[in-house]
């Protein structure tokens, strides 16, 4: 399926920044923790700066070929089949 080559292709080629993409994971975990609690505590999250930045994991999405909404290579491949 032309649709599965592409995307493999895609992932294969982009996955090399594993080890960034971890990194970005975690300190987004760790913010939306914060956010979690800032939020209980009815403080204000602006007092938290900025949500770090998801470089690499973005640069890792892959675009669906019909919609163009950005997936994670292993989910855009559940997605096409979903739909
Ligand atoms: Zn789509």
């Amino acid at each position: 399926m032309e649709t599965e080559k592409f995307i493999a292709k895609e992932a294969k080629y982009k996955k090399n920044n594993w080890r960034q993409q971890h990194e970005e994971f975690v300190n987004n975990l760790k913010y939306n923790r914060k956010v979690e609690a800032v939020k209980e505590a009815g403080g204000d999250i602006r007092s938290l700066g900025p949500a770090p930045k998801m470089t690499a994991i973005e640069s890792n999405m892959v675009e669906c070929p019909y919609c163009a909404r950005k997936f994670n290579p292993r989910k855009i491949l559940l997605f096409l089949k979903s739909s």
